[in-house]
């Protein structure tokens, strides 16, 4: 926590001078300064200061190259300057015990042009039936049972979903009630979810946009989503600057009809959407107006967050690639974990579930953090070296 405050001043000095006039500077500088705990850590000996530019000149090797935007499961775009997107799932990297994964099976064929993005895993009549002869099965992404659909999005029969919502832990636990893994689920909902998705090729999807002026900036996303018969839609939305100003927040109605809204993870309630006035196609517009292509978006898996904006963006940059998982991708370590271990900071910790602009400080002090960091490193190994190098400097000699 402490650190997490020290380390964020040190970029927030900077831009509060350059962009926040006096007046508005000296509003944040006092409640900031009576955040600061009294056994705070001094400032690092060599605090560089940045300005957005300088920010943005330090993350260029952090930015994600194409291919690895692919393997995580970026969308990306299906020729230049297209707005048709493709995106390549892994199979989930958490434990299955009710379902293996067939490479051969119908859901990791690719696509059809008519997808649109509904993901549909085979259309293989099953029944006489003109209702299930439409329908199209989806792996329920809570019980991972598979269930059947119409392409209409009506569910091809009433069922229950049994699961568990809480992380298998190191003993093969589930969090939420502490069974074993692949025990009967602890918590029921009405129907089965899915994600809109499915392993492998997904696309050609429609309804992507993308920047087209050359605005720069950096800025860290997030956004929470709500399981509707399409599968995980856009529900919320915060978008903040370096400096930690929110830029933009926004509720989301939901262009299909919402089965479940995921409360525990979104924190987003029934009435909140009730009082959503913004589509999807608002909030992309009001996006790109502060978005541009050379623009670095900063946030945790991130490929989720513009998946559900449906933003093409290439100038990204990933805190799960930041930080890796000690076992490799394609583990992934939660925000919250590294929020706790290098922030000091509890995130995700509610009863109300994830507050996206809570999430998205998250993320850029991540980053903000390792730019620092880094800087710290090369200023040691500077300083480190010029006692040897200084024999063997002519001008050194010569003085
Ligand atoms: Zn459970
Ligand atoms: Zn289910």
């Amino acid at each position: 926590m402490h650190f997490c405050i020290q380390f964020h001043d040190w970029f927030y000095q900077e831009t509060v001078a350059s962009v926040d006039p006096a007046g508005a500077a000296a509003r944040r500088r006092k409640p900031r300064d009576q955040r600061r705990p009294p056994s705070a850590p001094t400032t690092p000996s060599t605090p560089q200061r940045l300005s957005t530019e300088q920010l943005a000149q330090a993350l260029r090797s952090h930015v994600l190259s194409p291919k690895r935007m692919w393997t995580l499961g970026y969308p990306l775009e299906i020729e230049p300057n297209s707005t048709k997107a493709v995106v390549y799932i892994n199979p989930p990297p958490r434990p299955r015990p009710m379902t293996t994964w067939d490479v051969n099976a119908p859901e990791f064929v690719p696509g059809s042009q008519g997808d649109s993005g509904r993901g549909s895993l085979g259309s293989t009549p099953r029944s006489d039936s003109d209702e299930e002869a439409d329908a199209v099965e989806h792996l329920c992404v809570r019980c991972d049972k598979m269930f059947r659909m119409t392409r209409d999005g009506e569910y091809v029969k009433e069922e229950t979903c049994l699961y568990h919502w809480g992380r298998v832990s190191s003993d093969s636990r589930y969090a939420c009630c502490k069974s074993m893994l692949g025990s009967r689920g602890c918590s029921v909902a009405r129907s089965h979810v899915w994600s809109g998705t499915r392993p492998g090729m997904n696309g050609p999807l429609e309804g992507y946009v993308r920047a087209r002026s050359p605005r720069g900036g950096v800025y860290a996303i997030d956004t929470e989503m709500c399981y509707t018969t399409a599968g995980l839609e856009l529900a919320s939305i915060a978008v903040i600057a370096a400096d930690g100003r929110l830029v933009y927040r926004s509720l989301v109605k939901p262009s299909s009809p919402v089965v479940d809204h995921n409360t525990r993870f979104s924190g987003i309630r029934p009435r909140d959407l009730a009082r959503a006035t913004k589509t999807l196609r608002d909030v992309q517009n009001d996006i790109l107006g502060f978005v541009g292509t050379d623009t670095i978006l900063i946030g945790h898996a991130l490929e989720n967050d513009l998946r559900a904006l449906k933003l093409l963006h290439s100038a990204v940059v990933d805190t799960c690639a930041l930080y890796p998982h000690a076992r490799g991708f394609p583990m992934r370590r939660s925000l919250r974990a590294l929020s706790e271990e290098l922030l000091g900071r509890t995130v995700q910790r509610g009863s109300n579930g994830h507050s996206p602009l809570e999430d998205a400080r998250a993320a850029m002090d991540l980053v903000l953090l390792k730019v620092q960091q880094e800087q710290a490193n090369r200023v040691h190994s500077i300083s480190y070296q010029l006692p040897i190098l200084q024999p063997y400097d002519p001008l050194v000699s010569s003085a």
